[in-house]
């Protein structure tokens, strides 16, 4: 899984692109949510500006009220893939935030005459940038099921599972998978 060098500050762990979805991994620079342990990667210019390059939506410069915008756009995904990637179900008060920032993102998405794909209007900020995240949670949400959007047991992290036997559990192997597995063999050799 790939890691990426994301300031950590204090913070001890580190940030990797595991949730094979744009809107996925937007939701994940927030590590383990709803704990102690809780860290928000996205706190600097810094760190936006190399999270939405290594995701392909390079920014030149990210600025302090780019935070800002991001952080609302992230809470919008959050609250509707979150509750699925649990078997539950976004709220209404949830879905209406997400509607109106994808109304406005829909509003900026044009179909090219030459190569006909989606094309997107120049952005004038990092929020602008996000457009392509909102409609990936829109066809996320939207889709037949969602047996193949799940979460990482240990931390929360959210993933699509895109394995052929769709049975990935954790979000990495080598990190949440690996701890449990030591746990599992330390409590089936105690005795
Ligand atoms: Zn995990």
């Amino acid at each position: 899984m790939e890691t990426l060098r994301l300031d950590p500050g204090d913070y001890t762990g580190s940030y990797k692109l595991i949730g094979g979805r744009l809107s996925l991994d937007l939701v994940n620079t927030i590590s383990w949510p709803n704990t102690d342990r809780r860290h928000d990667w996205l706190t600097t210019p810094a760190n936006l500006s190399m999270w939405l390059e290594a995701v392909g939506l390079p920014l030149t410069e990210a600025d302090q009220s780019d935070l800002t915008d991001v952080s609302e756009i992230r809470n919008a995904v959050t609250e509707m893939l979150r509750p699925l990637a649990h078997h539950s179900r976004p709220t209404p008060a949830a879905c209406e935030s997400f509607n109106r920032l994808l109304t406005s993102a829909q509003a900026r998405r044009r179909i090219d005459p030459i190569n006909l794909t989606w094309i997107w209007k120049p952005p004038r900020r990092a929020s602008d940038l996000l457009d392509p995240v909102l409609v990936d949670a829109a066809d996320l949400v939207t889709a037949d099921n969602h047996e193949r959007l799940k979460h990482c047991p240990s931390c929360d992290w959210l993933f699509e599972d895109h394995t052929r036997n769709g049975r990935r559990r954790w979000c990495d192997m080598a990190d949440c998978g690996s701890r449990a597995k030591a746990r599992s063999y330390y409590h089936r050799n105690k005795t």
